[in-house]
């Protein structure tokens, strides 16, 4: 007698840690949904907000450097145009985003 209730109550037990179990791995799947619909947003609030990219376009001599809006094929290395300063090749050393709402002049040109 004293063994069958013993028994009864080790099966509750594993029922109720299977249930525990089962509410701990559905609110793992639930806040994980959660978290990436969260960073979804995050990424999409970001892309909606007005920014510009930017190619740093650099002399191989490191004599002059010219910043300018990004084009389509843009890539880090792409060779650019020809140095007007010396006449060797300028090469694509930085592409980076500038949110608009800094106040800062989207791209300038300088040289060293
Ligand atoms: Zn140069």
């Amino acid at each position: 007698m004293n063994i069958a209730l013993l028994d009864v109550d080790f099966t509750d037990v594993l029922l109720i840690i299977i249930a525990l179990l089962l509410v701990v791995i559905v609110a793992y799947i639930v806040s994980n949904g959660w978290l990436y619909t969260r960073s979804r947003r995050r990424t999409e609030n970001l892309e909606d907000k007005p920014a510009k990219i930017i190619t740093v376009i650099s002399c191989k001599n490191n004599d002059y450097t010219i910043e300018r809006e990004f084009q389509e094929g843009d890539f880090i290395g792409k060779v650019a145009d020809k140095c007007p300063k010396c006449g060797a090749e300028m090469i694509i050393s930085k592409i980076y985003t500038i949110p608009l709402e800094s106040g800062q002049k989207p791209y300038k040109q300088s040289s060293r």
